[in-house]
């Protein structure tokens, strides 16, 4: 049986986030729902690296080439290309960009629905239409259009891993085994212990 205290996801604090002095409040808002840093390093990101993990998910490229295809057309635009493959390289490349433009923070936070408590106080990938109370809706503007004008990735502080698998795999590209640290966090008692024993005296 799998054990929910240990899901992991992974959360970068892109090199905007950084620039914003936006890493405090962003560990802030994991550490205070309950989750537990198990592993943290500051580095400016790899290309190679940063080319692999937005291509760990073979299908990836294609989604997002379609979804961009497809918001140009809502808009009245015409897509620069009718091939989703050829707009996903394209994103590639702009995140390579913007990924490896100055230091990034990389995290590994644990606990019950790690992944998707994340996502949840994160929001959804464009700041501009990203839900009140979420990190990239209440603390950044950018949007698909002005990315689009600009040539560029959209700028939205944060990654997170999107599904438990996909952490798997990040967590697996990122960090090693001895970067992860396994301890106990006295807050997980009254989170997660069925009795409540030890608390009146
Ligand atoms: P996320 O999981 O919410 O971060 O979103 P995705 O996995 O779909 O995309 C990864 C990253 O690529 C996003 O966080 C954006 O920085 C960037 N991105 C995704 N789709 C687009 C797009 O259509 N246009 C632009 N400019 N950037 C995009
Ligand atoms: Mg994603």
């Amino acid at each position: 049986m799998s054990d929910h205290r240990k899901e992991r996801t992974l959360v970068i604090i892109k090199p905007d986030g950084v620039q914003r002095s936006l890493i405090g409040e962003i560990v802030g808002r994991f550490e205070r729902v309950g989750l537990k840093l198990v592993g943290l390093k500051f580095m400016v990101p790899d290309a190679a690296q940063v080319e692999e993990h937005y291509t760990l998910d073979p299908e990836w490229k294609r989604k997002v080439g379609e979804k961009a295809i497809e918001s140009y057309k809502k808009k009245g635009q015409t897509p620069p290309s009718e091939d989703p493959n050829v707009i996903g390289n394209a994103v590639v490349e702009r995140l390579k960009n913007y990924m490896t433009s100055g230091p990034a923070v990389l995290m590994v936070w644990q606990g019950a629905h790690a992944v998707e408590l994340v996502r949840k106080l994160v929001g959804g990938t464009e700041p501009r239409s990203s839900d009140v109370g979420t990190i990239r809706g209440d603390f950044v503007l950018d949007s698909y259009s002005m990315a689009d004008t600009d040539d560029r990735a959209i700028r939205n502080l944060i990654h997170a891993s999107g599904t438990v698998d996909e952490a798997k795999q990040e967590l697996a590209l990122w960090f090693g085994e001895k970067e992860v640290v396994e301890y106990r966090l006295v807050a997980e008692s009254i989170l997660y212990d069925v009795n409540l024993d030890g608390i009146l005296e």
